[in-house]
């Protein structure tokens, strides 16, 4: 079954619960755009051929948002089964947008930094010219095997072709902070992913169901993919929850460490060496598939689809599966989790993090100011007024440090996650509630949230009421 097919199963179930009609059906399924392009790029007197997509899933709501991966593996399937799940998930998250997606057919590795900018910006040429990335219309953000420098790389491309667009920085979200970026939006879906999971933690009888420790440090977690997602999240865990992350996977084999792994000094590891493999942090072992097989309490696949399949499913032991990358768990698979009491919680929700971010990104370029720096100063000043007044009514004097604990007032990052905890939270509560009225799993539930709100849009726009 291929991804596609995997997703429009979920959908399938969820849109049968809501009485969805088959041309509806039909409708929300498919795609309503797609590119595909091949790109010719002249790399040491030869010409090297690419071939990319652009997906757009759906337009109901303008721009069209979602990542550009760079992979071998990429392909039309795969793009448009990934565009559709941006489409649930920015309804899920409430995020105006629609979802599209877009691949390139390359191995960033094979190349050097100018190669692959000359490719990026052939790729973004052929993208723009045809309407297919536009601060108004679609806009890509990093994925696999992409970052900040690419999404910089493709603004470049637009605003050269598009002087006279002033909105262009709005053409890509992710990109770096001096180019119109925003603070935090590297970390937003590892952060994005934390809060999942400390919502959980909040909600004692999920607790209870899944047979989890009380406490989410007492919990043993392993992480597959040590890459944007999952390193960030790792990082928050580690630091914020003090949790205890066992074994960390990467395409080559996977540390372990049964008193949990030294996560910041992982990460410093991992930027010299871009391998996990230190002995001093935990027993490496070459075997990359075993790390799904063992024994945790949370497991957490941050990595590529499709790892949980019939092939390994009887083999998983963890009690409750984030689903950090996009469509780990292949639909037969999850089905055989759920009959086992396993609790999943949907990738469609869990990894929103990043595009709720992207949002905040989008709105401040479109709006061209930085959050917070109209009424920054203004509330010190307020909350200095008070300080003195109280000071004066209690007759004491607070000290240097206090105040200017109180006054460190919240800088772009702070806002930023602050938003994206409120965004999570409340989609949490949002699909909670609807799995207690419904009596469905996590993941019917988050589908029922999702297609619920887009079938709204379509019958306000005046499809027939079905
Ligand atoms: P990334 O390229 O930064 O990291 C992926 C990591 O997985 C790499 O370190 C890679 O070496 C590793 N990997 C590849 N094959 C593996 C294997 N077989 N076993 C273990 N590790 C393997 O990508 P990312 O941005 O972290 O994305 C990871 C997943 O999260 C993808 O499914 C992506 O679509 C999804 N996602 C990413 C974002 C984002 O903001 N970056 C947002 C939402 C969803």
């Amino acid at each position: 079954m291929s991804f596609k097919e995997n997703v429009n199963l979920h959908v399938d179930k969820s849109a049968k619960l809501l009485n969805f009609s088959d041309d509806l059906l039909e409708h929300l399924k498919s795609i309503h755009s797609l590119i595909k392009v091949n790109v010719g790029v002249v790399l040491d007197e030869k010409i090297h051929n690419f071939t990319g997509w652009r997906a757009v899933h759906s337009e109901h709501i303008l721009p069209s948002k979602g990542g550009l991966r760079y992979s071998e593996n990429v392909d039309q399937d795969d793009t448009e089964a990934l565009a559709s799940l941006m489409t649930y998930k920015c309804a899920i998250v409430n995020i105006p947008f629609g979802g599209a997606k877009g691949g390139l057919k390359i191995n960033p590795k094979n190349y050097t930094m100018s190669e692959l900018r000359a490719i990026t910006k052939a790729f973004a040429t052929k993208l723009i010219n045809r309407g297919f990335i536009s601060p108004a219309l679609n806009v890509p953000a990093p994925d696999v095997g992409t970052s900040e420098r690419e999404m910089e790389w493709i603004l470049d491309t637009y605003k050269s072709l598009k002087p006279d667009d002033i909105n262009y920085r709005g053409c890509v979200t992710g990109k770096p902070l001096h180019r119109g970026g925003i603070a935090g939006r590297t970390e937003a879906t590892g952060r994005g992913i934390e809060e999942v999971i400390r919502e959980i933690f909040r909600h004692k009888d999920i607790i209870k169901e899944s047979n989890l420790k009380n406490e989410l440090k007492e919990n043993e977690i392993i992480i597959q993919g040590f890459g944007n997602v999952g390193s960030n999240l790792a990082k928050h865990l580690y630091n914020r929850d003090k949790a205890k992350i066992i074994a960390i996977g990467e395409r080559d084999g996977y540390l372990f460490n049964k008193n949990g792994i030294d996560i910041n000094a992982l990460i410093e590891f991992y930027k010299k060496n871009e391998n996990i493999n230190n002995p001093k942090l935990g027993e490496f072992k070459n075997n990359p598939s075993e790390l799904l097989e063992l024994n945790c309490d949370i497991l957490i696949p941050a990595a590529l689809e499709n790892v949980i399949t019939i092939k390994n499913v009887n083999k998983v032991k963890a009690k409750l599966i984030i689903e950090a990358a996009n469509g780990p768990i292949s639909f037969e698979a999850d089905q055989k989790l759920h009959d086992k009491g396993v609790f999943i919680i949907p990738d469609i929700y869990v990894n929103a993090g990043g595009v709720v971010v992207s949002y905040f990104e989008w709105v401040k370029d479109i709006s061209h100011i930085r959050f917070g720096r109209v009424e920054k100063r203004f509330q010190e000043q307020k909350i200095l007024e008070i300080i003195d007044l109280i000071d004066k009514k209690t007759n004491t004097k607070t000290d240097f440090d206090t105040i200017k604990n109180i006054l460190h007032g919240a800088d772009e990052e702070d806002l930023a996650f602050s938003g994206l905890e409120d965004s999570m939270r409340n989609a949490f509560t949002e699909i909670y509630k609807t799995r207690k009225q419904i009596k469905k799993s996590f993941r019917e539930s988050a589908y029922y949230v999702s297609l619920k709100k887009i079938r709204n849009f379509y019958t306000d726009e005046g499809f027939p009421k079905r």
